[in-house]
């Protein structure tokens, strides 16, 4: 894939390969592995920290790309101590600082930060600590508008530079750098700079964001091109992956949820992601009314009201918090058994970020989307503007719609990394159930699309995917209908995979208008339309409908019993899933 190879490019260019970096030979490697027991009363390191801390200790440029969760601080709190001087952290939210430097405090490990909250003595014992070779202070927080906007700090991390006491730039979130990641920060952009000032202090980047674009965005901001890579896995075995068709109906949708949590996580702590604050609202109103102990999350709630939810969901009291994507980062409460995404997210990062803030304590838990088409319009209009923001959605788009492979081959495959479908352990819906696919021919059914957006384009009207589909079954807009094409014997359900399908493989495409109001998507037909109407290209779809023999009892060990129940395929359910696979045509970008 493309990011082995840059993987293994940085490697190569670099003059030894990872191997070296795994040894326990080092000069610091045997107070490192004394201060991770004692300091940190960590036993053993995981996958890519030792790697990372030796590469560092090195006073090399590193970027490190780990899951949340995966353990990416321990990679320079433990370097900080076994060097002398002090190391400056750049962390995109203060309340992420105050984690940190609570935990560090437990450790007895002095850090602390300088945000706009500091008070002038502070500030000044901060900037005495700086220079001083018999201060304690080993990590300093601060967020990048502090360095980008304080030209007086930026003076004072000269003479400590100078001083010979600038011992490491770690960039926490690093992905912010990049107008491609998920969220870029204007300030991160400044850090481009530090290279050149301090050229001999080596940059410590962090992130769980690894796509291929963002992470080459990255190296040239921070101008260090031939930096270190090192790559954790991303999958998370004890994460059970699925994607449920999300009724009509709001009400039903709720009752449905309510029915999930009641059989499947009773009295469980868990998150249910929504698209919009009154989404939000409205969600946490209907589950307290049916007896759910739920609190709301968004970024208008006021501070004070705000801290005290996720407290009383840290203590248990509040079971189930409904949230924006603003509940998000330094989230990390070990027991949380289910994340639920009431709508789902704008891209796959976002989707496996905040899935990822299940299972931290390494016990199974269900990560669960309900997907429904009209909330992919809802996503686009939205995103369209932003550089990648269509292609995201789509790739959301892709993964719901996508009942041929393992979710865990899937979310692999957007991270770059290889993956062997034998080590799901039916650990996602996909390998979980007892059906497989059997593919159709719906060429005609795409050709139809085609010819209903014709029609609508030929006679000036623009056409949504709701009317399309409306016209399509014979209802709506007379002028929409076109005469002598019979509504298909197919249903609506999969009516809507179709055109999802037929916009994946650019058959079809949105095209955004701007009212006073809000954005409208209309349909139009897309660059390969020409393909599938002289049909050189097919449309397969496939069923889920054949039996194969029952998956025998999960092999992982955590899976009780009572959560395996809720698992067992659904006739109804599974029949409404198909799949379109496009024959005698490069399979587009998401394939
Ligand atoms: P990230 O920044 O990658 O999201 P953190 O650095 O916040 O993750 O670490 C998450 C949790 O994992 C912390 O509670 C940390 O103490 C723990 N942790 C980190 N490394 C190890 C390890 N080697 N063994 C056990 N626990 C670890
Ligand atoms: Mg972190
Ligand atoms: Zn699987």
């Amino acid at each position: 894939t493309e990011l082995d190879s840059i993987l293994r490019q940085s490697s190569s260019k670099s003059d030894d390969n990872d191997k070296k970096w795994d040894k326990q030979d080092f000069v610091w490697s045997n107070n490192l592995l004394e201060k991770m027991g004692s300091v940190f009363n960590i036993q053993t390191l995981r996958p890519m920290q030792l790697q990372t801390m030796n590469v560092t200790m090195s006073s090399k440029d590193c970027m490190l790309i780990m899951p949340t969760g995966g353990g990416k601080s321990l990679c320079f709190q433990l370097p900080a101590l076994l060097s002398k001087g002090i190391t400056l952290v750049v962390s995109p939210l203060v309340s992420l600082m105050e984690d940190q430097i609570m935990v560090l405090e437990k450790y007895g490990i002095d850090a602390t930060k300088l945000d706009a909250s500091a008070s002038k003595e502070k500030v000044k014992a901060v900037q005495e600590a700086m220079l001083d070779k018999n201060a304690s202070l080993k990590l300093l927080y601060v967020t990048p508008e502090k360095l980008a906007k304080s030209k007086r700090f930026m003076a004072k991390l000269e003479k400590m530079y100078q001083a010979g006491r600038f011992s490491r730039l770690v960039i926490d979130e690093v992905h912010c750098c990049s107008q491609w990641g998920h969220d870029f920060r204007p300030d991160y952009k400044f850090l481009g700079i530090m290279k050149r000032q301090f050229p001999e202090v080596p940059i410590l980047g962090l992130t769980a964001t690894a796509t291929t674009k963002v992470l080459e965005d990255v190296k040239k901001i921070l101008n260090i091109p031939n930096c270190h890579l090192f790559k954790a896995s991303f999958n998370r075995p004890n994460l059970f992956y699925e994607v449920k068709v999300k009724p009509s109906a709001f009400k039903e949708t709720i009752s449905e949820m309510v029915e999930l949590i009641d059989k499947r996580f009773r009295n469980k702590s868990g998150i249910v992601y929504c698209f919009t604050q009154k989404e939000s609202e409205e969600v946490t109103k209907e589950l307290r009314q049916h007896g759910i102990k739920a609190g709301c999350y968004h970024a208008n709630i006021p501070t004070k009201q705000k801290s005290q939810i996720h407290e009383m969901w840290l203590a248990d009291k509040i079971l189930v918090i409904v949230a924006t994507v603003a509940f998000g980062m330094g989230i990390d409460k070990p027991n949380v058994r289910f994340v639920i995404h009431h709508s789902i997210s704008k891209s796959m990062e976002n989707l496996y970020q905040e899935s990822g803030r299940a299972g931290r304590d390494d016990q199974r838990s269900d990560c669960i989307v309900y997907y429904r088409f009209a909330d992919v319009f809802k996503q686009s209009t939205m995103v369209f503007t932003e550089q990648t923001g269509l292609d995201n959605v789509y790739g959301v788009m892709s993964y719901c719609l996508d009942i041929s492979k393992c979710r865990r081959a899937s979310i692999a495959r957007h991270f770059g990394e290889l993956w062997d479908k034998s080590q799901c352990n039916k650990m996602c819906d996909h390998c979980n159930k007892d059906t497989e696919g059997e593919k159709r021919d719906v060429t005609k059914l795409g050709k139809n699309v085609l010819t209903i957006i014709d029609q609508a384009s030929a006679t000036d009207q623009r056409i949504t995917a709701l009317k399309l589909l409306d016209a399509w079954e014979g209802k709506g807009a007379g002028s929409l209908k076109v005469r002598g094409l019979d509504p298909p014997k197919v249903s609506r359900d999969k009516l809507e995979r179709i055109i999802g399908h037929m916009l994946l493989q650019g058959f079809i495409r949105e095209d955004f208008h701007f009212t006073p109001y809000n954005t409208i998507s209309y349909l139009v037909a897309g660059a390969k339309a020409n393909f599938l109407k002289s049909e050189s290209a097919k449309l397969a779809v496939e069923f889920l409908n054949k039996r194969r023999s029952l998956p025998t009892q999960n092999s992982n060990t955590h899976t009780s019993p009572s959560s395996q129940s809720d698992h067992k395929p659904l006739a109804k359910q599974s029949d409404t899933k198909l799949k379109l696979v496009v024959i005698n045509s490069e399979n587009s970008k998401f394939s």
